[in-house]
């Protein structure tokens, strides 16, 4: 009764007193003792968890049960600042790093009743898709191949996010998204990874990689959770200058599935050759679905879309290269014992970052640089800019744009990769929408013939999550897909 629970299904057990709150965060705690061998988890934070459980009891038992999110067991990325908790954003350099305060993310969740049940694996500071740059080594996707005994990645960099929410270790998770971090792992996984607007959820206290795309969001098993959660995460904060003062919306109890006299963008530029027949037949029959519930598919053009890529490569990695030069082992962290400080500085940052770090920073350093500054830099800007206008002049003719979420289904973690670009291309359908600060979501769709989850992506412009979660739950209702991996790992 307590497995492949929604925040929904959860909520009401708990209203009606047929399960405690307690008795939830057990069974959860239990799931994550056995099942190590998906290395989700960094941390468990099994006291806290204990402790809030019966705070909501409590609260239970006098009637006084604060919302949907009251005793909700959830878990983290680790990248989010948790109060007397390690936070590790996956990297040896903040491997000791016990933060004094609470990330706004993660206070609105516990303000609001929810469980931590601790912190979620994911690559080295949210760079990579495959969480096979975690210091903690790889997560492991719970879904399988059918003709194949191979663990596969789960996608990033979020992937212990997405993986413990199909694996069933927490009722829902939160991730960022920079590039697609949500939305590629729930696509790998099968399930719901939502991206909000830039500014619509405070990055406070969230560690940064590149602060102009960052934002956190829910991933979950079904799009009304996801409505649940970033209605519980999203709203203005006075310590984040860039969160938006637009109020916060009731998105669940607004979810109206209709998608009558919609118009629907396709975008022709998001179509190759390449794309495996699979995704394009899952994306075909999404357009089918949609028309046939009421909505008008009209082909669109974002000419820019082959210079995403490119622009965030340069974009991404020069605001990481400024964001990660506070770790210098002065003030928090790591530090290795040298006679001089430069020295200190040198062998801390090399030693505490891996590879894909430092590959970044020196992208970053490098195009930020005098002489190269115009050459990169500031191009990358101005294509930013037209790549915004390619999805502002869609947006007068379209409620929304529906893609594949990603180019492919999730791999072998053994497949080596030795060309870092081959990696990059992963993001290919999700990195447009951070440069344009836009929200979309990611939903399962299918399985490809492997057995492996295929995800869709919605788009809207920005602020209008209501109408992406809308879609969305026009085609989770259309289409039935469940998330239940064939459990293999206990
Ligand atoms: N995979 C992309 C990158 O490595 C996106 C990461 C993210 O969204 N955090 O930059």
């Amino acid at each position: 009764m307590l497995d492949n629970l929604t925040i929904l299904e959860a909520s009401k057990l708990i209203d009606e007193k047929k399960v405690s709150a307690l008795e939830i965060t057990n069974s959860y705690l239990k799931k994550i003792e056995d099942s190590k061998k998906l290395n989700c988890f960094i941390t468990v934070s099994h006291d806290k968890a204990v402790h809030a459980a019966k705070e909501t009891d409590n609260r239970v038992s006098k009637n006084n049960r604060i919302g949907p999110m009251d005793g909700i067991p959830l878990a983290y990325k680790d990248l989010f600042c948790t109060k007397d908790t390690l936070t590790t954003a996956s990297s040896k350099i903040l491997s000791n790093f016990i933060p004094t305060y609470e990330s706004t993310v993660t206070n609105n969740c516990i303000n609001k009743g929810a469980i931590t049940l601790g912190k979620l694996n994911c690559d080295e500071f949210a760079m990579g898709s495959t969480n096979k740059t975690s210091f903690y080594g790889p997560v492991v996707n719970p879904w399988k191949s059918l003709d194949s005994d191979e663990e596969l990645v789960p996608g990033g960099s979020s992937g212990g996010s997405a993986a413990s929410v199909a694996a069933d270790l927490c009722i829902a998770s939160i991730g960022t998204d920079t590039g697609g971090s949500i939305r590629q792992p729930a696509s790998f996984t099968g399930a719901v990874g939502l991206k909000p607007t830039y500014g619509r959820v405070s990055r406070w206290g969230t560690i940064a990689f590149a602060s102009s795309l960052d934002q956190a969001g829910p991933i979950s098993k079904t799009v009304e959770d996801a409505a649940i959660l970033l209605q519980t995460i999203s709203g203005h904060d006075n310590k984040d200058s860039t969160s938006s003062q637009k109020p916060n919306e009731h998105y669940f109890s607004n979810l109206n599935s209709s998608v009558k006299n919609l118009k629907i963008g396709i975008p022709k530029e998001y179509m190759s050759d390449d794309l495996p027949l699979e995704i394009q037949n899952y994306w075909n029959e999404g357009k089918k679905i949609l028309s046939e519930n009421g909505a008008e598919i009209i082909e669109i053009s974002l000419p820019h879309t082959k210079t995403a890529l490119p622009a965030y490569y340069i974009i991404a990695p020069a605001e990481a290269s400024s964001n990660l030069s506070r770790y210098d082992g002065v003030k928090y962290g790591l530090r290795t014992n040298e006679k001089n400080l430069i020295k200190m500085y040198e062998s801390t940052r090399s030693d505490g970052f891996g590879d894909e770090v430092k590959r970044r920073i020196m992208i970053g350093t490098y195009v930020l640089s005098s002489g190269y500054y115009d050459a990169y830099y500031l191009k990358a800007q101005k294509i930013r800019s037209l790549i915004k206008k390619d999805f502002d002049n869609v947006f007068k003719d379209v409620n929304a744009i529906l893609t594949p979420a990603t180019p492919n289904t999730a791999f072998a973690i053994d497949k080596e990769e030795k060309d870092p670009v081959k990696n990059y291309l992963n993001d290919i359908f999700t990195v447009p929408i951070n440069l344009a600060g836009l929200p979309a979501i990611s939903i399962p769709f299918g399985l490809d013939k492997k057995g492996l989850p295929v995800g869709m992506q919605l788009i809207t412009n920005s602020f209008e999550e209501q109408l992406l979660l809308n879609i969305a739950k026009n085609i989770q209702d259309s289409i039935n897909f469940k998330n239940e991996p064939k459990c293999w790992w206990k």
